[in-house]
């Protein structure tokens, strides 16, 4: 074993946030990653720390909140501003709990949620004062000085962060990885996340997400997907139903959620196989995608082939009903688009809620 790497996942600082499928997966991936290359790894999940007794349907369910004073920018805001997930003693009871590490790994995402991932970096000084701590994920990404001048992390990762984290900590404990077994342009070079590390529920994982895909061919004005992904490219479909497969087999899990940006896009080549072998599989699991699909792809046929996977929620993306605002934005849609793919949907078996 070279040594231990702590892997956490700060609080959402938010009006409102729910567990709908949420995993912190670019942090379980390069905890796959360093487990693949000889190192130990731990989470902390601050936001999803264990699930409740009872779990809304397709097991979701409501983060736990505190109310905290809003920063100064938001105080115009009508609505309570909370920290969610574990509370802080509990999350200082946690990093007590295990050794300390050799390194720690802090991921972030909405680029506004900065607080949390100042708490939790704070928090962990107060505990280990001289822990190396990296920071990656999408704030650490969009907003790289920032992250550099204020988080108090010694390393700030910009981007996919596997390679990088496995640099770092072999810079840190003098360990040697084979880095170069490893691609960005082939999603496949990489192991599975890290998803056996989620909190468990009776023994088994409720849920996990999956991304079968990183980036998106659209260059949407308002959307930060080519930030964080220049380049679009998918993972092999036999992967994919591997991974589903495995975690369904091993861990009992249930529910799957798709967080790609563009799940539908090049289907012929992708989505249609997955599904496909979804179904003549017969693999027995509901299927959701939060992340919203682009309208103007579903088709009669994969309308029909999600419904016979057993895809429950299903959202597709629509930012605004004025069409001009969706052409001059990028259009990924048009409102035509959109009512094709409800009638598609409806006919394919869907129901509205
Ligand atoms: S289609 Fe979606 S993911 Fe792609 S650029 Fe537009 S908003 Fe972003």
């Amino acid at each position: 074993m070279k040594g231990e790497v702590l892997l956490i996942n700060p609080w959402i600082y938010d009006f409102a946030a729910y567990n709908f499928w949420m995993e912190p997966l670019g942090l379980l991936s390069i905890g796959g990653v360093l487990r693949e290359n000889g190192y130990q790894v731990r989470l902390i999940d601050c936001v999803v720390s264990a699930p409740p007794a009872k779990l809304r349907r397709y097991n979701t369910w409501k983060i736990p909140k505190q109310i905290i004073p809003k920063p100064p920018l938001l105080r115009e805001i009508p609505r309570r501003y909370g920290r969610y997930g574990i509370s802080p003693e509990g999350f200082l009871k946690s990093l007590r709990r295990g050794p300390r590490p050799d390194l720690v790994m802090v991921t972030s995402k909405m680029t506004y949620w900065y607080p949390g991932v100042f708490e939790t970096i704070k928090a962990i000084r107060s505990i280990w004062g001289d822990v190396p701590i990296a920071l990656g994920g999408t704030y650490a990404t969009l907003c790289y000085d920032h992250a550099s001048e204020f988080s108090g992390a010694d390393f700030v990762i910009r981007g996919e962060g596997e390679i990088e984290a496995l640099k770092i900590a072999d810079e840190i404990t003098g360990g040697s990885s084979k880095i170069e077994r490893y691609s960005l342009s082939d999603l496949d070079t990489f192991p599975e996340p890290a998803h056996d590390l989620m909190p468990r529920r009776n023994g088994s994982l409720p849920y996990i997400a999956l991304l079968t895909s990183r980036g998106c061919p659209m260059r949407c004005t308002y959307c930060a997907s080519r930030l964080l992904h220049p380049l679009f490219r998918f993972r092999s479909p036999e992967s994919v139903i591997a991974e589903i497969e495995r975690c369904h087999v091993e861990f009992g899990v249930e529910d799957v959620a798709f967080y790609d940006d563009a799940l539908l896009v090049k289907a012929e080549d992708h989505a249609i196989p997955i599904l496909e072998m979804i179904i003549s599989r017969g693999i027995k699991v509901r299927f959701h995608t939060p992340n919203g699909l682009h309208a103007s792809l579903i088709t009669p046929e994969i309308a029909e082939l999600m419904f016979r996977a057993n895809f429950k929620a299903v959202r597709l993306g629509l930012e605004t009903a004025d069409e001009e605002r969706l052409r001059v934005t990028g259009g990924k849609t048009s409102l035509d688009d959109f009512v094709r793919a409800i009638e598609s949907l409806k006919r394919a078996g869907f129901t509205a809620e």
